[in-house]
């Protein structure tokens, strides 16, 4: 065991009332707060506010004079990008504080926190920040006819969408808040922040780290609470867009309720994305690639390969390396160096995986390694491996969020491109070949977002990321996240 001592600034910070952070400022409501657990133990390390709804009010009111006051995107796009330099240049320094942060409350490895939580974070910023001077439009021909004689010069410029309300999960809370943040801030636009209940640290911390960076007050708020805060927020009519990262069953919800204001909405939502393994391909990379792209935060990924098609000639093969390296990983606490699995986030996660266990057995697979709880105060579930999985089973259909690999062997490619795309979600998938023309002709027939070949689960902030079908609507990354957070106006010139 290699435990991490927590820093003083992060016991400090723990120990502090938490509000909400509206107009600049710590606002501490009097009523309810709900305690944040660390996984690893189950015990209360902070409490935060339950923001009411005159909060919410209150936090959206500030972000739109921010906005019609023009604070923020009234400046000259370089002064933008160099405080969105400097509040990156923050987040880095106090990396080592974040990670913490992020790791005691959701229970996610160390390593990983200060590798990704913060080290892609940091890079997914830099990346934003550089967009501020880079927006641009159109130089339209035109032929209006009338009145005789008139001429015409028209050109479509790129506007801030508004006030963003971006609404985030538990599974990776600082890198979240700044997919939502970033583009928001990078085009113009002014922020309300609602983090998970199970994770709100970070997104804390990241709303002073703002306002050191000279970010002007009013454009970063934040509220803290559970579901009816995010409602509240997204229901608003003072809002111009909804940008929410979760489940796909509270997506929907989310989705409907922007409708009836008319407010733009971006929903990245579940997934449960295949990885195809054929006859061709490389067991021994598969399988490294199936710890990366299934186990990577312990399995709680949008984008986590959780069904594995292989081809029948290397089922056997690959089943038995999955396994062996599977159940060799070292379980403990996300604050232990050496431990490769750690708690899931919650008490009611670590319930719904197992159940997801269990019924996969009741079904008939197979339980090669794990499939066990592990005896301890937290929410632990070891690293499992399914085989003889049916595709017919729930444990093939339903996003199970947890370290559970399933592996189901196929016979032809036409049936495993058919059993990858016969789901109600399309967030992303892989495919494991050396062959570059069945690559090329594959990748064309799978329903996701975004296709990986011979890898897994790797991210870049100018590759677009979203989904199709019920995995959501919408792109973040690249152009395309700038496009989302500015609306076009059209300006014609008479002269
Ligand atoms: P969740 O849907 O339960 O909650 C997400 C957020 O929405 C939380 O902040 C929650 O408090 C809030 N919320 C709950 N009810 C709401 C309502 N009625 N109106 C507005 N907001 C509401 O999701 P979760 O359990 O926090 O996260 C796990 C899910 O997120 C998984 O399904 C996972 O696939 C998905 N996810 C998707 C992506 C992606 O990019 N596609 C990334 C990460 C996680």
């Amino acid at each position: 065991m290699s435990k991490v001592d927590v820093l003083p600034q992060v016991a400090a910070f723990l120990q502090r009332r938490h509000g909400c952070f509206i107009d600049g400022q710590w606002v501490v409501p009097e009523g309810a707060t709900s305690p944040v657990l660390n996984p690893a133990t189950g015990e209360t390390i902070a409490q935060v506010a339950d923001a009411s709804v005159e909060l919410v009010e209150r936090a959206v009111l500030s972000a739109r004079k921010a906005h019609e006051a023009r604070v923020w995107s009234g400046l000259r796009p370089a002064d933008r990008e160099r405080i969105l330099l400097r509040f990156t240049a923050l987040v880095e320094a106090h990396g080592e504080e974040l990670a913490q942060l992020e790791t005691l409350c959701q229970g996610k490895s160390i390593n990983m926190a200060r590798m990704l939580d913060v080290g892609a974070t940091v890079e997914f910023m830099r990346y934003m920040s550089g967009w501020a001077t880079k927006i641009e439009g159109q130089a339209l021909d035109v032929s209006i006819p009338l009145p005789e004689g008139a001429r015409y010069t028209a050109f479509a410029r790129r506007e801030p969408v508004g006030v963003v309300a971006g609404i985030v999960p538990w599974n990776f809370p600082l890198m979240i808040t700044t997919w939502k943040l970033m583009p928001a801030l990078a085009t113009g636009c002014t922020v309300v922040i609602k983090p998970s209940p199970e994770t709100p640290l970070t997104a804390l911390r990241l709303a002073e780290l703002a306002i050191e960076a000279g970010i002007p007050a009013g454009v970063f708020n934040l509220v803290t609470g559970a579901g009816n805060v995010g409602q509240a927020l997204a229901s608003h009519q003072k809002i111009d867009k909804v940008s929410f990262t979760g489940s796909t069953a509270v997506g929907k919800i989310v989705g409907g309720v922007a409708v009836q204001n008319m407010t733009r909405f971006a929903l990245e939502l579940g997934g449960k994305n295949p990885m195809i393994i054929l006859a061709d391909a490389d067991i021994d990379k598969a399988v490294q690639g199936a710890l990366l792209g299934g186990l990577l935060n312990n399995g709680q990924v949008c984008a986590a390969a959780s069904r594995f098609y292989v081809h029948r000639s290397r089922y056997d093969d690959f089943v038995a390396g999955l396994a062996a390296a599977v159940s060799t990983m070292s379980i403990g606490a996300g604050m232990d160096t050496a431990a490769a699995v750690n708690p899931l986030v919650s008490r009611k996660q670590q319930q719904s995986v197992l159940k997801h266990i269990e019924t996969a057995k009741q079904e008939g697979a197979r339980v090669v390694t794990g499939g066990e709880l592990v005896e301890s105060a937290g929410f632990y579930v070891q690293p499992t491996v399914l085989a003889d999985v049916n595709h017919d089973m729930a444990v093939a259909r339903a996003e199970v969020f947890g370290p559970v690999l399933s592996v189901i062997p196929f016979d032809d490619e036409d049936q495993a491109i058919a059993m990858a795309n016969d789901s109600v979600y399309g967030l992303a998938a892989s495919l494991w070949t050396n062959d570059l023309t069945k690559a090329m002709n594959l990748v064309p027939r799978i329903e996701a977002g975004t296709v990986w070949v011979n890898a897994h689960v790797l991210l870049d902030p100018n590759m677009p990321f979203g989904g199709v079908k019920q995995s959501g609507m919408g792109r973040e990354f690249g152009r395309a996240v700038v496009e989302a957070y500015t609306e076009i106006k059209s300006v014609c010139i008479a002269h």
